[in-house]
């Protein structure tokens, strides 16, 4: 289906699209990748009659180490993320950025576009929020920084207001001896998990001091497990504590029923997950070079 008539207005700059959102008002939408927009728009889910488009704006799309902390412009693409050696500081964001969807998704989809949607089953998410990540926002009345779980509202929904958009993602390097990774179990490549998990720890000695769980498509928005992370925090991981907090995981669970499978499914997938989350993580943590890959039904 083709979408409902819109007019196209391409922004030169961060600011000229800040003025353009508040001019044309409510029915006026930005336009990074397009991989979540135009999809909707097709399918007449989303009929905004004025489409602004930041892919011409210079200097939002890059990968910057600076104070401590990686910098992504907003328009910067998954598959750019992907590859990039700056990246690789944070191994959990290669795993995230590596997995999601296909080759076309991740060269044309944003990690700002990602955040915006909100997408219960998108990636990013679910793993910023087991680091410390910031989201700079930029908007009529100038610029604002807000931690993720407060950026992220519900389902869809984020605490932009109209008018505002994001401008950049900082992601603070876990200090040494830490170590992250992502898991999802997918049907195929190009489409969303059936469920996934994040695990992001330190390690003191033997001691895991700091941990966070997240799950992504098993709520109407990714979930950190406070009881699973309960279990590992201040503790010397072995097998039967891993099994213990995937346990935590599986009943922090709130899946639905849906095609990609039963909630009672998702919650067996959960439980696996972690632990096999856990498992890289600790292995990273330790300084080892572990490849972990999404696994595919
Ligand atoms: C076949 C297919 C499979 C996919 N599979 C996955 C998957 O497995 N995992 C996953 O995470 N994602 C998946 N995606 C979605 C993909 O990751 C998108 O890139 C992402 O959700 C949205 O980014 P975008 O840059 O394409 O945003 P767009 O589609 O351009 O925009 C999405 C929304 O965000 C708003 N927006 C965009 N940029 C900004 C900004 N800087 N500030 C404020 N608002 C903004 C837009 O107005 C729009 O409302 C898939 C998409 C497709 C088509």
């Amino acid at each position: 289906m083709y979408p409902q008539a819109f007019t196209y207005h391409r922004a030169g700059s961060l600011k000229e699209a800040v003025t353009l959102l508040s001019q044309l008002g409510e029915s006026a939408k930005l336009l990074a990748g397009g991989q979540s927009l135009i999809p909707l728009m097709k399918l007449r889910f989303a009929n905004p009659k004025h489409l602004v488009d930041l892919n011409f704006v210079h200097g939002i799309s890059y990968i910057q180490q600076k104070d401590g902390a990686l910098h992504f412009g907003a328009l910067t693409r998954h598959a750019e993320i992907e590859k990039s050696p700056t990246t690789a500081k944070i191994p959990i964001l290669r795993d995230c950025a590596a997995g999601i969807a296909d080759v076309q998704v991740r060269n044309r989809g944003t990690i700002g576009g990602s955040l915006a949607e909100a997408d219960p089953s998108g990636d990013w998410a679910t793993v910023l929020l087991t680091l410390s990540c910031e989201v700079r926002c930029a908007g009529p009345t100038g610029e604002r920084s807000l931690e993720l779980s407060e950026f992220l509202k519900d389902a869809y929904t984020t605490a932009l207001s109209h008018g505002e958009l994001v401008s950049e993602i900082v992601v603070k390097i876990p200090r040494d001896n830490s170590g992250g990774a992502y898991l999802a179990f997918k049907r195929t490549a190009p489409v969303y998990p059936t469920a996934s998990a994040a695990v992001q720890l330190s390690l003191e000695g033997d001691r895991c001091t700091e941990i966070a769980i997240a799950l992504g498509c098993v709520g109407l928005m990714p979930i950190r497990v406070p009881q699973a992370e309960a279990a590992l925090r201040g503790q010397q991981l072995t097998p039967k504590l891993i099994e213990s907090a995937a346990d935590a995981a599986r009943t922090a669970a709130d899946p639905q029923s849906d095609m990609r499978g039963s909630a009672d499914y998702k919650r067996q997938l959960v439980r696996a997950l972690v632990k096999r989350a856990t498992e890289a993580a600790l292995q990273r943590a330790r300084g080892q070079q572990v490849e972990v890959s999404h696994i595919y039904a």
